[in-house]
């Protein structure tokens, strides 16, 4: 039996194991939850009845999610103290239950000593950069160091090397394009390395004096010496994985193509590696399943034959101009860590707003589903905000349990419930004649609309 330090495990419900390099779901499997800091308590509170209702119906009853509360961030800090803001006990949980799902959590940027996670507000801190005693902003006492983005840690941590991001729209949901139903893709970002593998040398320091100096001197470059320096590994294991996981998606949801989009043109031996071993991971390992994009023009005169997966590849400014003028042309979009990053809240922007789209972060067989908006802490507590985005994580969640008739629920009632145009307030304030609903209240009318 798992020893915790504070938490208590539910004492109904089974573990979720991997057999034969299989997920085994029972029927009352044991999920993690993390609230999350700022508005996640309120979308969570209108998540959970939403996917218990949805596996409820869908199940009649035979299947049922067994919730387990772990922490990070505020309510970690509130639990274990010492500024413990992501307890071993929730990496723990994660790691024996092997699927989780999480609301935002507050993200410190930098430049600063101190963060409050009631609120959000970065302070420097006393005279003489010693702790506030109460946040300056909104008065709480719940102010920490700064720590590393808690989603970043959490990410290397449990080794979720693949960021998962369908944008698609969703009928009724105003948006900026003419022909928002066309765009229908999976962003797969590699999660773990590029320049989020956090490895920075602030400016003034004597490390980053002696990088530059070795740089400099050693290898021949010029860069200038007040400069702070970041470092973009990019490697041969971090890119199959990725991209491996993109391809199988692919072929498991008969998916048209994978486009590997990169910068390669200007950083060779990081973006540019990523599109040659993604090619390579593709030729080499799926040989009779698919085709290259130059294979298809060689070989069959550019008519794609059939039950293949398209393998093409894209450099990275091009293809924010091909999802909005091509947006039909693509399916599965592989990225390095920077450029999915920008590209997932682009493609969500042109399909109505990042309220609507979930993520998941995945590893070999850890997923840890996640909204994929912030904190937004001006409207902490207010019951006010968008819970789609959550309630949309825990579709795809069910859906890589295998309870797709759950998750394909989830996705009709939401869809139903905006042409009823009863929207929370982010929508209702773009669409004429529609009824404003609270977080709760939004999610109520999912499940009646179920
Ligand atoms: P944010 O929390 O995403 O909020 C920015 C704006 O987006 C909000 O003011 C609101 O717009 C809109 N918004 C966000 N979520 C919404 C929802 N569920 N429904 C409706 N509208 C929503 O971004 P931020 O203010 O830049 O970041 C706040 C904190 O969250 C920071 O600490 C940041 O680092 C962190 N963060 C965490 C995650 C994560 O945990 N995955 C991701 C991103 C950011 P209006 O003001 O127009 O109403």
């Amino acid at each position: 039996m798992t020893q915790y330090e504070k938490l208590t495990p539910p004492s109904e419900g089974e573990k979720i194991r991997i057999e034969n390099g299989e997920l085994n779901v029972p029927d009352n499997p044991i999920i993690p939850f993390i609230a999350g800091d700022g508005i996640g308590p309120d979308i969570w509170r209108a998540t959970k009845p939403v996917l218990d209702s949805a596996v409820e119906k869908a199940y009649g009853g035979k299947k049922k999610i067994v919730w387990f509360q772990v922490h990070a961030g505020l309510s970690a800090l509130k639990l274990y103290g010492n500024d413990r803001v992501l307890p071993e006990d929730t990496l723990t949980a994660i790691r024996e239950h092997l699927v989780a799902i999480k609301g935002p959590l507050t993200t410190p940027v930098g430049g600063f000593k101190y963060v409050c996670l009631a609120c959000a507000a970065e302070q420097d801190g006393g005279p003489n950069g010693e702790r506030p005693e109460k946040c300056v902003k909104c008065g709480s006492p719940w102010v920490t160091p700064r720590f590393r983005s808690l989603n970043v840690q959490l990410r290397q941590k449990l080794d979720l090397y693949a960021c998962i991001r369908p944008v698609r729209w969703f009928k009724g949901v105003p948006c900026p394009v003419k022909h928002p139903e066309k765009l229908n893709v999976i962003i797969f970002r590699e999660n773990t390395e590029d320049v989020y593998a956090g490895i920075e040398f602030e400016q003034g320091t004597p490390e980053v004096n002696q990088v530059i100096k070795f740089l400099n001197s050693e290898m021949g470059k010029n860069i200038r010496e007040d400069s702070g320096v970041g470092i973009k590994p990019i490697s041969i294991t971090g890119t199959k994985r990725l991209v491996r996981k993109a391809i199988d998606y692919a072929i498991s949801h008969h998916k048209a193509s994978v486009t590997l989009v990169h910068k390669g043109n200007i950083m060779k031996f990081t973006e540019g590696a990523f599109r040659d071993w993604g090619y390579e991971v593709a030729k080499e390992e799926y040989r009779e399943q698919i085709v290259t994009e130059k294979e298809l023009w060689e070989k069959y005169d550019g008519k794609m034959p059939e039950g293949k997966v398209l393998i093409k590849d894209r450099i990275a400014d091009q293809i924010f101009q091909q999802v909005l003028l091509r947006p039909d042309e693509y399916d599965i979009l592989a990225t390095p860590n920077l450029n999915g990053d920008y590209l997932s809240d682009a493609c969500a922007a042109q399909v109505g707003g990042l309220g609507l789209a979930p993520g998941a972060n995945m590893g070999d067989h850890i997923g840890l589903f996640e909204a994929t908006h912030g904190t937004a802490p001006k409207y902490t507590g207010m019951d006010k905000v968008n819970p789609s985005s959550l309630i949309l994580s825990g579709a795809l969640m069910l859906e890589y349990l295998g309870w797709n008739e759950a998750a394909e629920m989830i996705v009709h009632a939401i869809e139903k419930t905006i042409q009823q145009k009863r929207v929370t307030y982010d929508l209702e304030r773009q669409m004429e004649g529609a009824t404003k609903l609270k977080c709760s209240e939004f999610g109520k009318a999912i499940v009646e609309n179920m």
